[in-house]
């Protein structure tokens, strides 16, 4: 008789996202007028790179003249060259510890194969859903009643750590870092990861850094890359993604660095696991890649960028100047938002949906610790920019009231 997995029993999750549809369409409903401004989603808000879309095309018409039909599973040879040349010739990374997928949601949840299935994880709390839910589905961890799971250490990221997670005292083996952060929106800084990779090297466990937001770094304080950090070479598996710096959400292209050098021959396992479970990535979508790697591409990117983080500072300048905590905007387009005292975080994203047709997303999405806050997603053009600092300066006047409103009832 087959039986469904019980893990997927374990997840306590309350979807958030149908949540938000739900109250979306009743504000639609409600007010069929106004405008609403959507800075809920981590999407991009912007079109394919023309050179980008190109590339695809010629791909096709390649394919249209010659035969092309199973590539690598590891990626294309001239793909993974590329990005050794653009991003890491200088970090003593080769092109044969650089491996390419439609992503890397996939990789850093797949990348716990190569694991012990008793190995101790550190995942960061808040942070994207994503680490945790994997792991509770592939049955590493169990949740306990009181919230706390077996074989998981949650490190917090908070205010009271600046949002900058510091090494345990205990000893894990595999340990989640994610920089620029979602949700928080903080990245950390050169001096605080070099720490987490000191603690690796003592304990010989293996960290997995989320780059996700590699390209919205600014500061120069912080790493783009943890290879920049002495020895990570030795502890450290870095995940890059196309899908927030260069647009690829809807086209789908990541890549995962496993280091030679590694304590752990996770290298010659990934390429195992890899042969096995995948035929590799789109050939067009690869050529899309190289496209995008590009010096002419890479600098519009980067404008694109620039535009974003720009938007993102004025939001957070406005809610400043009113009086409110805010964290994260930086080397991000994430946005913090700490929730006036006397609401909850769905509370309070009923108030912002309600007075200012604004959606964010609760933080408590984001897991323990994160219910205090809401993240706003800067993903918007300049008119939504502009249509909100004006909607913000009208209504961070009269919060305060409302606030006041809010615990008398
Ligand atoms: C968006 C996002 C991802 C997913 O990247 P894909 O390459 O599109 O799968 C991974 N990590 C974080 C933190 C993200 O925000």
């Amino acid at each position: 008789m087959a039986t469904t997995s019980s893990f997927f029993n374990q997840l306590n999750k309350r979807y958030i996202f149908p949540v938000i549809e739900e109250k979306l369409s009743q504000t639609k409903r409600k007010y069929p007028n106004q405008e609403i401004l959507n800075l809920g989603v981590g999407d991009i808000n912007h079109t394919l790179e023309p050179s980008i879309a190109k590339a695809i095309c010629n791909a096709g018409n390649e394919m249209e003249q010659n035969v092309i039909g199973y590539g690598s599973s590891l990626g294309l040879d001239d793909l993974r060259k590329e990005i050794e040349n653009v991003y890491y010739n200088d970090l003593s990374i080769t092109k044969d510890e650089i491996f390419i997928s439609d992503g890397i949601n996939s990789d850093i949840t797949n990348i716990l194969d190569l694991f012990a299935p008793n190995s101790k994880l550190a995942i960061i709390t808040p942070a994207y859903p994503v680490y945790l839910d994997n792991a509770i589905i592939s049955g590493r961890i169990t949740p306990n009643e009181d919230g706390s799971f077996d074989n998981l250490l949650f490190i917090e990221c908070s205010e009271e750590n600046n949002f900058s997670p510091h090494p345990p005292n205990e000893k894990v083996d595999i340990i989640y870092l994610c920089s620029p952060q979602n949700p928080c929106g903080t990245a950390i800084k050169k001096t605080a990861l070099k720490l987490w990779v000191d603690y690796a090297i003592k304990h010989k466990a293996i960290i997995l850094f989320d780059a996700a937001y590699e390209a919205f770094i600014r500061s120069s304080d912080v790493a783009h890359s943890i290879y920049e950090i002495e020895r990570a070479r030795n502890v450290a598996i870095e995940f890059r993604s196309l899908s927030k710096s260069a647009g690829f959400s809807g086209l789908r292209l990541g890549y995962t660095i496993i280091p030679h050098s590694l304590h752990l021959p996770l290298n010659s396992l990934w390429t195992t696991r890899l042969e096995i479970k995948s035929n590799g990535v789109s050939f067009p979508i690869q050529k899309a890649a190289i496209a995008a790697l590009m010096p002419n591409s890479m600098e519009k990117q980067r404008l694109q960028i620039d535009k974003y983080l720009s938007y993102t500072k004025k939001i957070k300048t406005t809610l400043k100047n009113h009086g409110q905590i805010v964290y994260g905007g930086d080397d991000s387009i994430y946005l913090w938002w700490k929730i006036p005292e006397g609401y909850t975080d769905w509370d309070f994203f009923d108030l912002l949906l309600n007075k200012l047709y604004l959606i964010a997303i609760p933080g408590s999405g984001f897991g323990k610790g994160g219910s205090d806050f809401v993240r706003l997603s800067c993903f918007i053009n300049e008119e939504t920019c502009n249509t909100l600092l004006m909607r913000l300066t009208k209504f961070l006047p009269t919060l305060k009231s409302e606030e006041a409103l809010c615990t008398t009832n």
